[in-house]
């Protein structure tokens, strides 16, 4: 009896352990898990011009650095910075010192505790902007106040030009405005390119102030109850089974029928770009033509000031296949500007953002105070 129950044991011993080699080998055919996984290098994008280390430019920007670092530990980040003569050194200094804040390398650090150092590259603005200047002289006569002003300059449109300035191996990037603030890992963001449908090209959050609904005011004054230009939540009249919102805007529909839901145009300080796909695309190339932003803006009777985001915000009721729509907490801007010019509960409509908030945006040089938390106080 007791040999029999050595013999059972012996039997699923070997079982058992021939399982386990078939498994491992298995394993080293599949290679994967003996050695640790690379995470992805994510690239960054930021324009730095015409300010120094302390300008008000230069504190925004640390700030900004020192909270991307602070939460995206495990991120492995490359910096690409378009920054001017002026600027650059500051640049550097800049970013130098947050590195060896954030990721000091001593020597009593065990390699497995070492989090991977961001690497940074420079670009120079004016060779870009020549690089574009073909875009820029599309756009600027829609989308700047007045040449010479301070959107006109090319520096507003370098974003509709990336997939042109990056290196090759770029694929996915992420364009981010100085003036942000990261309550969460970068990581989250890039996240959201998981969530691109086969057309998006771009991910953009919404604009959070009324600034289209005027800029759209002849427009909107003959098409009563257009949705361009509205807040997110606006439903017209009876029309609204508002169980459908979403899929009227994944799948594009953009007609009077389907308007139940606003589109308060885009905010450019958080951009999300499939660089391989905007390299291909010959409909993007087509929709950076003189003519067919003539034509765009003269639709919609549009004179913007915002650069960049006035182009996206068109295409982004034109074309909505293009975009995907970030929720509102991944740009949560603060300017308040706009609501003194407003009816307040029009200015809130706007404004309004329930997600849980990534990142803030202070824009028109909102102060972003330590530790802000932020939720609308009124
Ligand atoms: N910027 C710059 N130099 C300037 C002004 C702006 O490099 O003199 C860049 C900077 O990255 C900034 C972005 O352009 O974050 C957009 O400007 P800003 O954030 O001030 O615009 P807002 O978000 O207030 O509309
Ligand atoms: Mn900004």
């Amino acid at each position: 009896m007791r040999h029999l129950v050595k013999a059972v044991a012996l039997a699923s011993l070997l079982i058992a352990s021939a399982l386990y080699l078939a498994g491992r080998s298995t394993h080293i055919r599949g290679g994967a898990p003996t050695t640790p996984r690379i995470p992805p290098t994510r690239h960054v994008w930021l324009t730095f011009t015409k300010a120094g280390a302390n300008s008000p430019l230069g504190l925004k920007l640390e700030a900004m650095l020192d909270s991307m670092m602070m939460h995206s530990r495990d991120v492995v980040l490359h910096l690409n910075v378009i920054s001017d003569v002026t600027s650059r050194d500051a640049a550097r200094l800049l970013i130098d010192r947050l590195l060896s804040l954030h990721y000091p390398s001593t020597s009593s650090q065990s390699p497995e505790n070492l989090k991977p150092t961001p690497t940074y590259s420079m670009y120079d603005v004016e060779e870009c902007a020549r690089n574009l200047s073909d875009i820029v002289q599309c756009m600027t006569p829609h989308f700047s106040s007045k040449p010479g002003s301070y959107y006109s300059d090319a520096l507003f449109y370098l974003s509709l030009g990336l997939h042109r300035i990056a290196p090759e191996d770029q694929t996915q990037i992420i364009s981010l405005d100085c003036d942000l603030r990261f309550k969460s890992s970068i990581e989250l963001l890039f996240k959201e390119f998981d969530k691109f449908s086969s057309t998006n090209l771009y991910g953009l959050g919404y604009e959070l102030s009324p600034v289209y609904r005027h800029v759209l005011y002849n427009y909107r004054t003959k098409h009563k109850n257009t949705r361009f230009g509205s807040e997110p939540h606006f439903s017209k009249g009876n029309a609204a089974d508002t169980s459908n919102l979403a899929s009227n805007r994944s799948n594009g529909v953009n007609g009077a029928d389907a308007e139940t839901e606003g589109f308060p145009g885009f905010n450019s300080g958080v951009i999300l770009l499939n660089l391989e796909r905007l390299r291909r695309s010959k409909t993007f190339a087509n929709l950076l033509k003189c003519d067919v932003v003539r034509n765009l803006t003269k639709t919609y009777s549009f004179k913007g000031h915002l650069g960049d985001q006035d182009f996206f915000t068109l295409l982004g009721y034109e074309k909505p296949e293009l975009f995907h729509t970030l929720d509102c907490g991944f740009n949560r801007q603060l300017c308040k500007w706009w609501r003194q010019y407003v009816d307040v509960k029009i200015f809130d409509d706007y404004f309004k953002c329930d997600e849980s908030v990534k990142i803030l945006h202070g824009n028109c040089n909102t102060a972003i105070a330590q530790n802000e938390n932020y939720v609308l106080k009124v």
